[in-house]
C-alpha cells in the first residue's frame, strides 16, 4: 500500500498532465477520435520498441571515491573465489582488482599500476585500449615464456558504469596447445618409427634380388633380421590400436567386476618365458580379501602385463620383481605395485614417461622390442577406471610403478583389513 502510494505520489505531476491532456482531446476530438489517436501511438510504440535498438548507455551509479566503493567486501569475496585468472581496471587502464590465480600470471603487487607496467603484451594492450575507448569487447592471443611457457586467450569487456571499469579474463590455452603439439609430434613419431624398419625391409629386399640372390648365408641372415624388422612394425600397430581404442572409450566407464589379484597372477604367469630367459624372479604378496572393483578386464590385464613386461624389460638380468597387492587403510582404495631392481629412471624423465613414444633410452627400447607407447596405454587404462599411476625411482635402485583403483562404494562398508599378506614366488 506505502509503495502505491509512494509511486503515485512520485508521479503526481505526470498524472495530472496526462488527465488534463486526455480531457482536452475528448473535448475537441470526440470519443472516436480518441480512441483512434490512442491506438495510432500504440502501434507507433509497438514499431519503435521492435525495430528501433536501445541505444547504448552508460548506467550512472553514484559511486564514492576510491576503489573501494566500486567494488562491495562481496564482489570482491565473489571475483576473488572465480577459479579463471580476473583483473578489473579503472578508466585510466590501472589495476583496480586482480583475484589469486590473476596474480598467479601478473606477479603480486600490481594494484594501482598502469597495465602497460603490468602485462607487456602489445596484443593484450591494444584489446585493453580498443575496449576502453569503444565499449566493445576484445579477444587477443599471447604466450608468457618464463618460468614455463604458457600460453593465454584475453578477453576484455567493459562494465557500463560511471566512472567506467574493464574486466580482463584470461583463459588458459596451455593444455591445449600442448596436446595440439603432442599429437603432431605423435603422428611425425609413430611415422618415423614405421619408416625406419619399413626402410631395412625394402633394402633387404632389393639386396636380395641382387648380389645376395645366390648366397645363401647371407639370405639366412638377412630373412632373419626382415623378421625382427617386421615383428617390430606389427607391435608398433598393435599397440597403436590398443591405444585408439582405449582412447575412444575413455570416457565410458567400466563396468565388469573384477579380481585384480587374478588377473595379475595370469599376466605374470604369460611373460614367465621372458622371465625364464633373463633369470627374473618375480614374488607376488597379496593382501587376502581384497575386494574386485570395477574394471573391464582385457584392459586391466594389458594394464599389468605392460607393467611386468616393463620390469623385466629395464630390470637386472638375475634380478627380482616383486608384486604387491594392498587395500589402502581407509578401505576406498586397491593398489598393484610393480617393483624392480633394475637401472632405474633419472628423475627428469618421470613425468614424460607416460607421453606416446617417449622412452628414456631408444636404443635400449628398441632393442627389448619396446614400442614407447605402454606407459601411454597404461595411463588410459587407469584413467578410464578413475585411478592413478604413481611412479617412485632412482637411477640405480630399481623403479616401482603403482596402480590405484577405487573400491566400489558397497565394498567400502566393510574397511577392516584383513591381516597377513602372503608372498608368493613364481
Ligand atoms: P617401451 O615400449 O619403450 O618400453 P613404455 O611406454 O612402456 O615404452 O615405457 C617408456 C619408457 O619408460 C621406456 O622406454 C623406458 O625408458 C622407461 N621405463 C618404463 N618402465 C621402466 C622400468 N621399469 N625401469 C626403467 N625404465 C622404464
Amino acid at each position: 500500500m506505502t509503495g502505491l502510494l509512494d509511486f503515485l505520489r512520485q508521479r503526481l505531476w505526470t498524472i495530472a498532465f496526462g488527465a488534463g491532456l486526455a480531457g482536452a482531446l475528448l473535448l475537441v476530438l470526440g470519443p472516436e477520435g480518441v480512441w483512434a489517436l490512442l491506438l495510432l501511438i500504440l502501434a507507433a510504440a509497438v514499431i519503435f520498441r521492435l525495430f528501433v535498438p536501445a541505444p547504448r548507455q552508460l548506467q550512472s551509479v553514484p559511486v564514492p571515491a576510491g576503489d573501494e566503493g566500486i567494488l562491495s567486501p562481496l564482489v570482491r569475496r565473489v571475483l576473488g573465489q572465480m577459479p579463471v585468472p580476473l583483473m578489473l581496471l579503472d578508466g585510466a587502464s590501472r589495476v583496480l582488482f586482480v583475484n589469486a590465480p590473476m596474480r598467479g600470471v601478473v606477479g603480486p603487487a600490481v594494484e594501482k599500476k598502469p597495465i602497460s607496467a603490468v602485462l607487456r603484451n602489445p596484443e593484450v594492450l591494444n584489446a585493453i585500449a580498443q575496449t576502453a575507448s569503444d565499449g566493445e569487447p576484445a579477444i587477443a592471443q599471447f604466450t608468457l615464456p618464463v618460468p614455463i611457457e604458457r600460453h593465454y586467450e584475453a578477453y576484455s569487456a567493459r562494465v557500463s558504469i560511471i566512472p567506467p571499469v574493464t574486466v580482463l579474463l584470461l583463459h588458459d590455452l596451455t593444455a591445449i596447445r600442448r596436446s595440439e603439439q603432442m599429437r603432431a609430434d605423435f603422428v611425425a613419431n609413430a611415422s618415423h618409427e614405421l619408416r625406419t624398419p619399413l626402410a631395412a625391409v625394402s633394402g633387404f629386399i632389393d639386396t636380395l634380388r641382387g648380389h645376395a640372390k645366390d648366397d645363401e648365408v647371407a639370405r639366412d641372415q638377412f630373412l632373419e633380421i626382415m623378421g625382427t624388422q617386421t615383428a617390430r612394425m606389427s607391435r608398433l600397430i598393435e599397440d597403436l590400436l590398443s591405444l585408439t581404442r582405449i582412447e575412444l572409450n575413455e570416457h565410458v566407464p567400466p563396468h565388469g567386476r573384477v579380481l585384480l589379484e587374478n588377473v595379475v597372477r595370469e599376466a605374470a604367469a604369460a611373460l614367465e618365458p621372458l622371465t625364464r630367459a633373463d633369470r627374473i624372479t618375480i614374488a607376488i604378496t597379496a593382501r587376502s580379501g581384497l575386494p574386485a572393483i570395477i574394471g573391464d578386464r582385457d584392459e586391466l590385464a594389458q594394464l599389468f602385463q605392460n607393467l611386468i613386461h616393463n620390469a623385466i624389460k629395464y630390470g637386472r638380468e638375475g634380478g627380482h620383481v616383486w608384486i604387491t597387492l594392498d587395500r589402502s587403510a581407509d578401505g576406498e582404495h586397491v593398489s598393484v605395485a610393480v617393483k624392480d631392481d633394475g637401472e632405474g629412471i633419472p628423475a627428469i624423465a618421470v613425468p614424460r614417461l607416460t607421453e606416446r613414444v617417449y622412452r628414456v633410452d631408444v636404443k635400449r627400447s628398441r632393442e627389448k622390442g619396446g614400442t614407447g607407447l605402454g606407459l601411454a596405454i597404461v595411463k588410459h587404462i587407469v584413467s578410464r577406471h578413475g585411478g592413478r599411476l604413481a611412479i617412485d625411482s632412482k637411477p640405480g635402485e630399481g623403479s616401482t610403478f603403482t596402480v590405484i583403483l577405487p573400491v566400489p562404494t558397497e565394498e567400502n562398508s566393510q574397511k577392516s583389513l584383513a591381516p597377513a599378506p602372503v608372498t608368493e614366488v613364481l
